[in-house]
């Protein structure tokens, strides 16, 4: 007789942890409340359990449950015999001369990330990564070199915050009275692999910076950064919320098709309709168009031209990139006053034009070097060549 499919009632599922110490950090509220029944807590107390856990993790930064006062000590000890609290392993650290801090953090089956700290005056970003490697090959790009190796967990995302925290020692004391400036102001999501490739995980950890008995960053303070994924850009909106920066680069098919190959698949005009809807909470909004500045590639006075033309009507600012080298690229950096006059072109157009000063540029931390070294499935220079039909 052939395998009958095994059915069974949802409702009469038991809830089961899994085997061996389970991870705390990057689950859902919902998601906590279940493995706290699973683990035994009465399910009247699980949602107040939940909030108080919650804040212990993320307002505090508690990593050990003895610490948690406000439980009681039994109550600790059944926690701690099932749960851990645990975060990305720092491996190495490094400050650049101009302040910017880039980590290398460790996660489960000894993969590396980078993760990148910029401090501004009065303010401060952190650059996180959401995969190890990228599945897409963007020419200009150091990380689109590397294979995907695998996504990061919500807790392996979340946790480059907590250990960014750690080190800037910035969790506040209990009591203490509230300073509203933060060394950790804003995220962007702009390290390492395409955070729509790995949308759910991205969502539930930039739900937990959100969340309002935690890390408390607001929507506007989290800018994620696509290729051009196009069916997640309204998903991005829905389910996340949070500002919008777009790898542009490129004003005609033909360019982009090379420098960012998923033109392939959503081309510029499939693009810039995903993101006319893009939803905007107020009118301040905009979305980021992100333009790498490659020396004689796309980077002429006619490109601004059409640059500013192609986005008409979308509540946009440009944030111009120079090129940030690394070793082997195949372009070079735009000559500054070829950027300036770029610049200048899009400003009249009635837009902002930001040029990105290259940041930890001694310490290879700028956007796009970010690379572990650690890892040696590489694409070959054929595939990255042919995917970009630059061969
Ligand atoms: N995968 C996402 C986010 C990571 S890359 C994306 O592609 O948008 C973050 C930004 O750095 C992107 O705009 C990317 O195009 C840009 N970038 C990549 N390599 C670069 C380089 N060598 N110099 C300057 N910017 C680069
Ligand atoms: Fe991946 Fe972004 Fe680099 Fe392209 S630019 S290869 S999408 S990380």
């Amino acid at each position: 007789m052939a395998d009958a499919p095994i059915t069974q009632d949802v409702l009469t599922i038991p809830r089961k942890l899994p085997e061996g110490p389970v991870n705390l950090v990057g689950m859902t509220r919902a998601a906590m409340r279940e493995a706290l029944i699973a683990q035994g807590t009465p399910e009247k107390q699980a949602k107040m359990r939940v909030g108080q856990i919650w804040q212990w993790i993320y307002q505090w930064g508690v990593r050990d449950f003895a610490e948690m006062t406000n439980l009681s000590k039994a109550y600790r000890a059944q926690l701690a015999e099932t749960f851990v609290i645990e975060i990305p392993e720092v491996v190495s650290k490094q400050v650049s001369t101009d302040g910017t801090r880039k980590w290398l953090v460790r996660i489960a089956g000894g993969h590396e990330v980078e993760v990148v700290y910029i401090p501004e005056e009065g303010r401060g970003t952190l650059c996180i990564s959401s995969q190890v490697g990228c599945t897409l090959t963007c020419s200009f790009c150091h990380t689109g070199t590397q294979k995907l190796v695998r996504n990061l967990t919500a807790g392996e995302i979340i946790g480059q915050v907590m250990m960014a925290r750690d080190d800037l020692d910035e969790w506040p004391v209990p009591g203490a009275p509230k300073d509203e400036t933060r060394l950790l102001s804003n995220i962007v999501l702009m390290g390492m692999g395409e955070p729509l490739y790995n949308f759910e995980n991205v969502r539930d950890a930039m739900k937990i910076a959100m969340d309002e008995e935690g890390i408390q960053l607001s929507r506007r303070r989290i800018t994620l950064s696509t290729s051009g994924v196009v069916p997640e850009i309204e998903r991005t909106a829905n389910e996340i919320g949070c500002q919008l920066a777009v790898s542009f680069h490129a004003t005609t098919d033909e360019v982009r098709d090379k420098l960012v190959p998923i033109n392939k698949r959503w081309n510029i005009d499939v693009l810039l309709e995903a993101l006319r809807a893009y939803p905007r909470g107020r009118n301040s909004e905009r979305i980021t168009f992100e333009y790498v500045m490659l020396d004689g590639v796309n980077d002429s006075d006619a490109d601004a031209h059409r640059l500013v033309k192609l986005i008409e009507g979308i509540p946009a600012k440009i944030n111009l990139i120079p090129f940030n080298e690394w070793p082997g690229a195949p372009y070079k950096r735009s000559s500054n006053n070829r950027i300036r006059a770029f610049a200048n072109i899009v400003y009249q157009a009635g837009y902002a034009s930001p040029i990105r000063t290259p940041r930890g540029e001694d310490i290879m931390a700028a956007c796009g070097q970010l690379k572990s070294a650690t890892e040696r499935a590489r694409k070959s220079r054929k595939e990255i060549a042919a995917e970009a039909g630059l061969s």
